[in-house]
């Protein structure tokens, strides 16, 4: 992992010049080569040469101009390109920032950068150009974690929370907790210079009220994690079923394309397929498990043992039996093994004459976890989606009307931290404890706080936060 310990301790305007290539690297209609520090215009200002000789530094801010880029040793002309630069602070790192647009392809785009390499720049590390964006005061720790969410978000609605987490709405309303905490913090340090004297009735009165209303706030917001953390990550889960039960043509009916090899055989789906699907905002990262039932082939026992392992890691079964035939002993194990778990029952092949009556069935499933498809037909299957978001959120969504969502471990583990303190600060005060003991805690929680929006971060938490960034961004 990179040192971001070294790097902070690098004052800000005296740091390195960095570049990247912005885009993925490959076949693509252009690439974007990324450059951000203090030579940045320098470097630029040696490959990129306009027809009327005017120099980089004449150039507008935030304004593109057309011009080639010339490898100054061999006079060698490399390709046509766009380039901007942004002036400083005004720019994505807040220092000064250039973009050249070349033709895309891997070769072309690596030889320019390199060749801003040998003029000056060096590497970007993953991340570096937002956690340069952070450490300048750009946007804070939160707003920088919600880069990467958005790069990741494969939902509509996890787009949409890590958009709004961008333009700060989480930080906000940690700063609206911060002004709480700070204002109560004035008033008992105004009679810290008081330590005999246990703080005044009214005061102490005051400070609980406002500590309550605010833990209650804190709750509300920590109440929106787990749905905020499912829209966010996803959920992983398992389609379990023995095979020929139709557990293939399911998964193709809900992804609406032919992925999954189905096939008339039994036990040919040995291997996992894994694919994000969208249930209504939701990201269901599906895998179809090799069918579950007893086996002396090798190879199949095999894709059962690795079926009922990723079955027993998943956080939601949708299970699949046969409609039209009776359940065996196979079927049973499947039931059993979904049973007190977050599951939903598809009895498939409903097209056909049905076997399997509701008794079957009820001692595993209750009505409401069931559903009747036909994975031929393409029936049942809106009704299946529902009750996917059903299980999973509950009938009221907690996060349709929420103001701010909660997505991220980290800030809810920080937001319990300074409960924590709060609840501690309560106690102090029926205690009737100093002044100081109060202030203590006050500190404390602006501290837990802190974390969420950087000020109070370690640097290795830091370290692990952009390191899970991609180069160049
Ligand atoms: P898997 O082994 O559980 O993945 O089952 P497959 O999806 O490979 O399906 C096994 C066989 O059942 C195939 O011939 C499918 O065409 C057929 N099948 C799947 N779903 C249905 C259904 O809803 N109705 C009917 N009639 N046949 C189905």
């Amino acid at each position: 992992m990179l040192d971001y310990s070294k790097m902070m301790q690098i004052s800000t305007p005296e740091q390195d010049t960095i570049a990247a290539i912005a885009t993925p690297i490959g076949e693509a209609s252009i690439a974007v080569i990324r450059i951000s520090g203090k030579s940045s215009l320098q470097i630029v200002a040696r490959l990129f040469k306009r027809s009327n000789e005017a120099s980089v530094f004449e150039m507008k801010s935030h304004k593109l101009y057309r011009g080639k880029v010339v490898d100054p040793k061999s006079e060698r002309i490399l390709d046509s390109v766009l380039t901007v630069i942004m002036k400083s602070p005004h720019s994505y790192t807040g220092e000064d920032v250039a973009e050249i647009h070349c033709h895309g392809g891997y070769l072309l785009s690596k030889k320019i950068l390199e060749l801003l390499f040998q003029h000056g720049a060096r590497p970007a590390s993953p991340g570096e150009f937002t956690f340069r964006a952070f450490l300048n005061g750009k946007m804070d720790l939160a707003q920088a974690e919600a880069v990467a969410d958005v790069i990741n978000a494969q939902t509509e609605e996890s787009l949409k929370q890590a958009e709004l987490q961008l333009e700060g709405i989480l930080s906000q309303k940690i700063e609206e907790f911060k002004e709480i905490v700070l204002d109560t913090l004035a008033e008992v340090e105004a009679q810290v210079d008081f330590p005999e004297e246990d703080i005044d009735p009214i005061l102490r009165e005051a400070i609980t009220k406002s500590t309550e209303e605010l833990m209650e706030q804190i709750d509300r917001l920590l109440a929106t994690y787990e749905e905020g953390r499912i829209i966010k990550q996803g959920v992983y889960t398992a389609i379990l079923g023995k095979p020929n039960v139709g557990k293939s043509s399911l998964l193709n009916q809900l992804l609406m394309k032919e992925r999954s090899i189905v096939s008339h055989l039994p036990g040919t789906t040995r291997d996992f397929i894994e694919e994000t699907l969208d249930i209504k905002g939701i990201p269901l990262r599906l895998v179809d498990t090799a069918g579950l039932r007893a086996t002396a082939d090798e190879v199949e026992k095999a894709g059962v043992d690795l079926a009922r392992k990723k079955a027993k890691e998943a956080e939601l079964i949708i299970a699949v039996v046969d409609g039209s035939s009776n359940l065996d002993e196979d079927d049973f194990e499947v039931l059993r093994s979904s049973e007190s778990r977050n599951s939903i029952l598809a009895i498939n092949k409903s097209d056909l004459h049905q076997n399997v009556s509701e008794e079957d069935i009820s001692d595993f499933f209750q009505r409401e976890r069931v559903v009747n498809t036909s994975a031929k037909l393409g029936s049942g299957i809106e009704e299946l989606k529902s009750k996917i978001h059903e299980v999973l959120l509950g009938k009221d969504s907690l996060i349709e009307g929420a103001e701010v969502v909660l997505t991220e471990l980290r800030h809810k583990l920080a937001l319990q931290k300074t409960k924590d303190s709060l609840n501690s600060l309560i106690k102090a005060i029926d205690n009737r404890e100093s002044p100081e003991f109060i202030a203590v805690d006050l500190r404390l929680a602006l501290d837990s706080l802190g974390e969420i929006t950087g000020e109070t971060t370690t640097e290795d938490v830091l370290g692990r936060i952009f390191s899970k960034f991609c180069i160049g961004k």
